[in-house]
């Protein structure tokens, strides 16, 4: 079977960036996606797409089809009293580098790191983390299966390596 549009591909993989090792996965726990529905970055899914099992790949992805260029305009500076809860700085927050858990004025959740405490400001960067980078990805495909109804309504999957419910 290939990779097309609604089929879950269980793949290694090791991603490099930087000539660094960010994330991975081995044999004994692949990732599990359904294909086709946006689950993954762009690039990620366009590059395995009519791949089979028993396949080795390796392919370079650029900002633009991974997790789009570094935007200036994301990194902002931020009364320290954003960080207060009830009445109270929570400073164990506030480690450069920290990631933080926020929302925008929508009330969409989005993740800010730490860059700065200055005073009473707060410099947030809100770019993802691999935001302008050049992804490098390796890895093998294991198997590949349908998906099932549920798991194309929920847009994810079920079972060994995906969601339990
Ligand atoms: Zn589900």
């Amino acid at each position: 079977m290939k990779i097309t549009k609604h089929m879950v591909p269980s793949v290694t993989y090791t991603l490099m960036v930087d000539g660094e090792v960010v994330d991975m996965a081995e044999k004994d726990k692949p990732l599990t996606f359904v294909h086709g529905i946006g689950a993954m970055v762009p690039g990620f899914e366009k590059n395995l797409e009519g791949l089979t099992a028993g396949t080795n790949y390796k392919f370079t992805l650029s900002p633009e089809e991974a997790y789009g260029p570094y935007d200036e305009q994301a990194v902002v500076s931020l009364p320290i009293s954003t960080f207060m809860v009830e009445g109270k700085v929570k400073k164990e927050m506030l480690n450069i580098g920290q990631v933080v858990p926020m929302q925008d004025q929508n009330g969409n959740p989005m993740n800010g790191t730490v860059m700065e405490v200055t005073g009473d400001v707060v410099k947030m960067d809100f770019n993802h983390m691999l935001a302008g980078k050049e992804l490098n990805f390796a890895g093998e495909i294991l198997e590949v299966r349908e998906a099932t109804p549920a798991e194309i309504d929920h847009g994810h999957v079920h079972g060994p390596g995906g969601h339990e419910h």
